[in-house]
């Protein structure tokens, strides 16, 4: 069997199987395009064809490949963590808008999964002093492994690694204070229909689910946040295309100001962020 084989017909599924056939093959999307004719290995029609049912099942690409791009950078990514989203992109971009090259700042991520949001604003701030929590040892794993492939090697020479801890929320970092927090959090509620469809039926409900309303860990991580900012320091959270009014009330609670909403590239507000002008003493 031929590459162009099989990828004739269908083009709804086109793109999946050209991503199936150069993980299979080895190579990437320019040498498949330029290479119709060559004919397969039966071992590589075999796990092609493997790939593919299961990709048909549901399981998403990514978790098929073992990878997915964000800001750039490839994320190696298992079932143990959330998928990384181009709306996250946001978020570090956000966060990096905050951040100048030069500074020294401590930087901390909540729920840190592949470690996305964490290692990207490491490869553009090397000098940042960025630590990472998750509650997850394997999604742990896979974020440590990332730091490791994708810091280590960075061009420019050396800079700061993450460093990542196991817990709860703010819970294992004492009374460490932060020039940044940031996170993308569980927010999805509990019975919400989008999570039958498509990729998140395959996505750890840990990394998805946020309680009934969705809010349960924004409003955690939203309250305790001022104990861990610096005087001047920012929270940043991403959350559902509902929650920017209820993600506003509960930082100004908190005592956040300059508080404000931005939205994804749907349009749909999608991260809200505020600044705790004093901070709070321990
Ligand atoms: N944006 C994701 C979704 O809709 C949810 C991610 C999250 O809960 N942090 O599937």
């Amino acid at each position: 069997m031929k590459i162009s084989d099989l990828l004739s017909g269908d083009l709804e599924t086109r793109v999946d199987r050209r991503l199936l056939l150069e993980s299979v093959v080895g190579h990437p999307h320019e040498w498949i395009a330029a290479n119709p004719e060559y004919v397969l290995h039966e071992i590589e029609i075999d796990i092609y064809e493997a790939l593919l049912t299961r990709r048909m099942a549901g399981t998403p690409v990514a978790y098929l490949l073992g990878w997915r791009e964000f800001f750039g950078l490839e994320f190696s990514v298992s079932p143990a963590v959330l998928i990384p989203r181009p709306e996250t992109e946001l978020l570090v971009e956000w966060a990096l808008e905050l951040v100048a090259e030069k500074d020294e700042v401590t930087i901390l991520d909540l729920g840190t999964g592949s470690g996305a949001i964490a290692i990207s604003l490491q490869w553009k701030r090397p000098r940042a002093h960025v630590v990472a929590v998750d509650n997850s040892p394997d999604a742990l794993n896979v974020a440590q492994d990332n730091a490791e492939r994708l810091l280590e090697g960075r061009p420019g020479g050396a800079g700061n690694m993450p460093k990542f801890f196991k817990g709860h929320w703010f819970k294992p970092l004492g009374n460490q204070q932060f020039n940044l927090v940031l996170s993308n959090p569980p927010y999805v509620a509990a019975n919400d229909p989008h999570l039958e469809l498509g990729d998140v039926r395959f996505e750890p409900p840990g990394a998805l689910i946020g309680g009934v309303d969705g809010l349960d860990a924004l409003r955690d991580i939203i309250a305790t946040a001022p104990r861990h900012l610096l005087a001047g320091g920012t929270l940043l959270v991403e959350h559902g295309f509902d929650q920017g009014p209820a993600c506003q009330s509960l930082m100004e609670k908190a005592g956040f100001e300059q508080i404000t909403t931005r939205p994804d590239l749907a349009g749909h507000p999608r991260i809200t962020g505020g600044r705790l002008i004093h901070a709070t003493t321990n």
